[in-house]
């Protein structure tokens, strides 16, 4: 078994004007697949070629040497990504509901002082990285990682949560369509957030 490029539940056309067509075009078709097949790669051959992609990340301590460094990379990639596509959908923005409401409020104050924290994470990233909403003793929590860091990295990563919710802050996310201005793609991402998958993934973190 190796690990395999997940298809999108929506077509690359779908996200505009939010992400661009082409953006989408190559951040899946080409950034994401280089991930898996480095992935593979990287593992081929190894007791860790079949395991679970997030148990894969948990395990990097466990890892050799000779290796670690490229499922890192490439295998946070392809965790990080695979999160990314299911959590924004053309169908999605609006507002949380339910438990996930109920929890976003405690933790943060209101919809809005999250979005602000998460935002301020996504935008103060600097480099390439990832934005974050993660459970953490059972509370919700933001934060940000460098390079394709996931916060399941247990050891190698000092954002320690389960991730809910991501947003790619690479240039190779925006730069076509935004160029410099990641500030106005952070802002778009909230139009596309499919808070209905969000909810199951705090619900499956709980
Ligand atoms: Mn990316």
């Amino acid at each position: 078994m190796s690990f395999v490029l997940p298809e999108l539940s929506y077509d690359k056309t779908s996200l505009e004007p939010h992400i661009d067509v082409r953006t989408m075009e190559i951040h899946h078709g080409k950034h994401h697949q280089a991930y898996v097949t480095n992935l593979n790669n990287a593992v081929k051959g190894t007791e860790f070629e079949n395991l679970d992609i997030l148990d894969l990340l948990g395990r990097l301590k466990d890892l050799p040497d000779s290796i670690r460094g490229a499922v890192r990379n490439n295998g946070g990639g392809h965790a990080n990504h695979s999160l990314f596509w299911s959590v924004i959908s053309p169908n999605g923005g609006g507002v949380p509901s339910g438990e996930l409401a109920s929890a976003i409020n405690e933790s943060f104050g209101s919809l809005d002082a999250f979005k602000e924290a998460f935002g301020t994470a996504a935008k103060t990233r600097f480099g390439s990285g990832w934005a974050w909403l993660g459970m953490k003793n059972g509370k919700l929590v933001v934060c940000s990682t460098p390079n394709q860091d996931n916060p399941l990295m247990q050891g190698l990563c000092d954002c320690s949560c389960t991730p809910i919710l991501g947003l790619d802050v690479w240039e190779h996310a925006y730069y076509l369509n935004y160029q410099n201005r990641r500030p106005d793609y952070v802002s778009a991402f909230w139009n596309i957030v499919n808070w209905e998958q969000v909810s199951k993934n705090f619900s499956n973190a709980k």
